[in-house]
């Protein structure tokens, strides 16, 4: 019994030759699970645009595999797949930066529109809340920038001083 190959990326062995390693190397399955564990190690964002930059495989689109397999010049990125790695890419955005820069297209809700305002605004050198001022009332950044908060915690909308909007509490 001679020495045997032990591949990594495939989790089996097979007699060890020159023609064995080329030939299993060569493998579909192989390849199939080399890209998968190289991919691993991508970001979504990476191999994202990796699959943009190729031109759809034609004869993946319509056979649903191809000759060439994951060595293919080709995309073999399914619509699905490429839907699911958007999603990826865009949590991680997320994630990484903040809802703030990632969310371009949100449109602007009423906790931020009030803190910018605010911010705009020349701020009162004090620290106290005491003195009713409708123009002050405004949620710390820590707190405007968590979704979904409590009614009790947002501040009043000043509009409804001006008799604008109906008060939507009790
Ligand atoms: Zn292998
Ligand atoms: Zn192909």
């Amino acid at each position: 019994m001679g020495k045997r190959y032990y591949c990594d990326y495939c989790d089996r062995s097979f007699p060890d030759s020159a023609d064995n390693r080329k030939k299993h190397i060569q493998g579909v399955q192989h390849q199939r699970l080399c890209k998968l564990h190289y991919d691993a190690y991508k970001e979504p964002e990476e191999i994202l645009k990796d699959e943009m930059e190729k031109k759809p495989c034609h004869q993946f689109q319509k056979m649903g595999y191809c000759n060439f397999g994951p060595g293919c010049k080709y995309s073999h990125i399914t619509a699905e797949e490429m839907q699911q790695l958007r999603e990826e890419v865009q949590q991680q955005c997320l994630r990484k930066q903040g809802a703030a820069n990632c969310e371009e297209e949100k449109e602007p809700d009423l906790d931020s529109w009030l803190v910018k305002r605010t911010m705009n605004k020349e701020i009162k050198p004090t620290n106290q809340p005491s003195v009713i001022d409708i123009e002050a009332w405004s949620l710390p950044p820590e707190l405007a920038s968590l979704p979904n908060l409590p009614t009790s915690l947002l501040p009043p909308n000043p509009q409804i001083f001006l008799g604008n909007v109906q008060s939507e509490w009790g």
